[in-house]
């Protein structure tokens, strides 16, 4: 995973770098707007940690040209807590998520986890396990050409699953993905979803195992 940072407070992006390198990220930094711009152009970064306050060229101006140029980079953008409008100008021009300075270091990550989640999930090639297949473009599974009948949560859950087919996902992840930043969602609910998912997913060879305090993991299963 690979963020570009991009900050021209020396100090502040000194201690971002490092705490997200800690984290096992892979970060670069810009300094001004010209420099993220043709940083943001090859897109190579799973995210950007973009402030608005910027010499050269600022912050907005960066992310428009970004997304004129149909850059998807995620971009969370860094903003002082008095300026709403330039934060709300941000999001308009296509930013993901905003942090207002100073910031938790612990929300920040989390937020950033989110949003490489979210850009993965963002994905349109069609992810199969066995004889089930999911469209991320259409949200909807099929086994063989059967289309299954699926909540919006459901498909949710599934999607992550299939994602890291193989792997164990636990419920944070599962959580993480399903919801937005305010949202709550029990670890009882995801287990009403897992339940409900086995049951539509009975007959198709693929299983959702539960390693217990572990999470879930989906996978093919041959005989049946
Ligand atoms: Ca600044």
């Amino acid at each position: 995973m690979r963020i570009l940072i991009v900050e021209d407070d020396p100090t502040l992006a000194d201690g971002l770098t490092r705490s997200l390198q800690q984290s096992g990220y892979a970060v670069d930094c810009a300094v001004n707007g010209e420099q993220a711009s043709s940083m943001l152009r090859d897109g190579v970064y799973d995210l950007a940690i973009l402030d608005l306050g910027l010499p050269r060229l600022d912050g907005i101006e960066v992310l428009r040209r970004l997304r004129q140029q149909g850059g998807r980079t995620p971009v969370l953008i860094l903003t002082a807590r008095d300026a709403v409008e330039s934060r709300v100008q941000g999001l308009d021009m296509g930013a993901d998520d905003y942090m207002i300075k100073p910031f938790s270091l612990i929300e920040l990550e989390a937020r950033i986890r989110a949003l490489i989640r979210r850009g993965q999930l963002g994905s349109n090639i069609p992810l199969s396990c066995g004889r089930l297949t999911f469209d991320p473009s259409a949200r909807r599974a099929y086994i063989e050409n059967r289309a299954l009948e699926l909540s919006a949560r459901e498909i949710g859950v599934l999607e992550v699953l299939m994602l890291r087919q193989g792997k164990v996902v636990n419920k944070e992840q599962i959580m993480e993905a399903l919801c937005n930043w305010d949202e709550d969602l029990g670890d009882n609910a995801i287990e009403v979803y897992i339940h409900r998912l086995r049951k539509k997913l009975e007959c198709s060879g693929v299983r959702i195992r539960t390693l217990r305090g572990l999470g879930y993991l989906l996978e093919a299963h041959h005989g049946e």
